[in-house]
C-alpha cells in the first residue's frame, strides 16, 4: 500500500518510542486507573454529594498550591479552605503566555520528577506549550476516558479505531492501550489526498471491525466517505469525536453513515477531557477533577446560562496546578439540571475550537494541528506559516536557542506533509520578525500576495 513509503524512518522510530513509553507507563498505572474507574463509576453522586466532594477537592488543591507553588504562595491565604470557591474566584486568570514564559513559577516545590510526565499542547496554538502532569492527573484522565467508552461497549478490552491521524504520515499502527481500558487500538494516517489510499485503508478498517470510532469529526467523515467508496461498512457501538467543532450536519452524516450514536467531547491537552456529551444534549463537566467557570471579559464569574470565556481549574494535578486557566473558548453553564439525571454541571459550547489550516492547490486541507505536530518535537519556541498565494509556503521558526535547528530536514518534512503540492521554505527568524497576527488560539497563518515572495 502506497502511504507506508512516506513514513520517514525517523518519524516511525520516534512514534514507536513514544507509544512504547506511554503504554509502559499506562501499564504501570493500570491498577490505579482501574480502581479510579470503578470508584467513579459506582459512586452515584447526588447533586449535593458531588458538590461537597468537589468543594473538598478544591480546598485541598488550593491548600497545596498556597503552600507549595511560588505563583500562588502570595495569592492564597492559609484559611482558604473555609471558603474555597471564594478563594478560587479571588485568583487572577492564568493565560497560556504565563505558562509559556514562566513555567517554573507554577511548579510545585515538592515535585517528584519520577512520578511526572512532561506534556505539550497538540497544536491549536502556534506556539508549543509544555506543562507537567503527575500520576494522579493521568490516572484520573485515563479513568474518565474509559468511563466514556464502556457504556457503549459494555466492557473493557474493546476495539477502538482512530482514523486519519495527522502525525501518522502513512500506514497502519496497532497496539494495546492500558490507559484506554486495555483497548485494542488501531490508528492510521496518510499523506495523500482522499483517493485510492483512503479506499485501501477503509477496507482494512472494515476488517478491524472497531467497537468505537474515535477521532476528529473531519477524520471520521473522511473515513465514512472512504467506506462508501470501498463499498464496506462498519458497525461500531459509538462514534466518539473531539478536537474540532462538531457541526449539526456532520453529526447527522456520521450517525447515518455509521449507524451509531455520536458522542462529542470537549477537552484540551492541558486537562484531558473537560466535558463530554451524555446523549441528552449536555456536555457534562468532569466535575470531580476539574472546576469549570464561565467568566466575563474582566474575569468575573457569570451566572449560569450566560455565555463567556470558559476557565478551568485542575483539582487533581499537584505537579503544576493550573488554576483559573483561560481556554479561549466560549460557552455557558446550563442553568437547569440535565434531563439525563447526571448531577455534573452541563456546558453549552457556543464556539468550540475550529482548526485553521492551509488549503492546497488540489483542494486538500492540511490542518493547523498537523503543522503544529511537525514542529513541536523540535527546538522551536514559536512558528508562523506564511502562504504566498500558490507560489510558496514559508515556515518561519524562532529557535529555542538551546539546540541547533535542522532547517533542511524541517523543510523536507514540510514538503512531505503537504505532498509536494507547493514549494516550501523554512526561515529562522527572531521574536520581532513575525508578521502581525491577532489570535494565538489558532495556528498562526498569514496570507501574503504571491509577488512578495
Ligand atoms: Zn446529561
Amino acid at each position: 500500500m502506497g502511504p507506508t513509503q512516506q513514513f520517514t524512518p525517523d518519524q516511525l522510530r520516534e512514534r514507536y518510542r513514544t507509544v512504547l513509553e506511554e503504554n509502559t507507563y499506562q501499564g504501570i498505572l493500570f491498577p490505579r486507573i482501574h480502581e479510579e474507574y470503578e470508584r467513579s463509576r459506582t459512586v452515584g453522586f447526588t447533586a449535593d454529594g458531588l458538590d461537597a466532594f468537589r468543594r473538598s477537592r478544591l480546598a485541598e488543591a488550593l491548600r497545596h498550591a498556597g503552600q507549595r507553588v511560588p505563583r500562588y504562595r502570595p495569592l492564597i491565604p492559609a484559611d482558604a479552605g473555609a471558603d474555597p470557591l471564594g478563594a478560587l474566584r479571588s485568583l487572577p486568570l492564568l493565560d497560556k503566555d504565563t505558562v509559556r514564559e514562566d513555567p517554573d513559577s507554577l511548579l510545585s516545590d515538592a515535585l517528584e520528577p519520577d512520578r511526572c510526565r512532561v506534556a505539550s499542547t497538540s497544536g491549536t496554538s502556534g506556539i508549543p506549550l509544555r506543562f507537567v502532569v503527575d500520576e494522579d492527573h493521568l490516572v484520573h484522565t485515563y479513568a474518565a476516558r474509559i468511563r466514556m467508552a464502556v457504556p457503549f461497549t459494555g466492557q473493557l478490552h474493546f476495539k477502538l479505531l482512530m482514523p486519519f491521524q495527522g502525525w501518522l504520515q502513512g500506514g497502519w499502527f496497532e497496539y494495546v492501550a492500558p490507559g484506554f481500558g486495555l483497548a485494542r487500538m488501531a490508528e492510521f494516517g496518510t499523506t495523500t489526498p482522499p483517493g485510492p489510499d483512503d479506499v485501501d485503508l477503509a477496507v482494512r478498517a472494515a476488517g478491524f471491525a472497531p467497537d468505537i470510532v474515535f477521532g476528529h469529526p473531519s477524520s471520521c467523515l473522511r473515513l465514512a466517505s472512504a467506506l462508501a467508496a470501498a463499498d464496506r461498512s462498519l458497525t461500531p457501538r459509538a462514534v466518539m469525536t473531539f478536537g474540532e467543532r462538531l457541526l449539526p450536519g456532520a453529526r447527522e452524516t456520521l450517525e447515518r453513515s455509521y449507524g451509531a450514536p455520536v458522542m462529542d467531547s470537549y477537552g484540551m491537552r492541558e486537562f484531558g477531557t473537560i466535558a463530554a456529551e451524555c446523549g441528552k444534549g449536555g456536555y457534562h463537566v468532569e466535575a470531580e477533577r476539574l472546576w469549570v467557570e464561565v467568566v466575563d471579559a474582566d474575569g468575573r464569574p457569570l451566572p449560569d446560562g450566560e455565555s463567556g470565556e470558559i476557565v478551568v481549574s485542575n483539582l487533581v494535578n499537584r505537579a503544576m496546578p493550573l488554576l483559573r486557566y483561560r481556554t479561549g473558548d466560549i460557552g455557558a453553564l446550563a442553568p437547569e439540571p440535565c434531563g439525563c439525571g447526571l448531577p455534573h454541571p452541563a456546558l453549552r459550547l457556543i464556539e468550540g475550537r475550529e482548526t485553521s489550516g492551509v488549503t492546497l492547490p488540489s483542494g486538500r486541507t492540511v490542518s493547523g494541528g498537523e503543522f503544529s505536530r511537525l514542529v513541536r518535537t523540535r527546538p522551536v519556541a514559536r512558528f508562523q506559516l506564511a502562504l504566498y498565494g500558490d507560489d510558496l509556503l514559508e515556515l518561519r521558526v524562532q529557535s529555542t536557542g538551546h539546540v541547533a535547528l535542522d532547517t533542511v530536514r524541517l523543510a523536507d518534512d514540510l514538503t512531505l506533509l503537504i505532498g509536494g503540492e507547493l514549494p516550501v521554505r523554512v526561515r529562522e527568524v527572531r521574536a520581532g520578525e513575525f508578521a502581525g497576527s491577532g489570535s494565538r488560539k489558532h495556528v498562526d497563518i498569514v496570507r501574503l500576495p504571491a509577488d512578495e515572495v
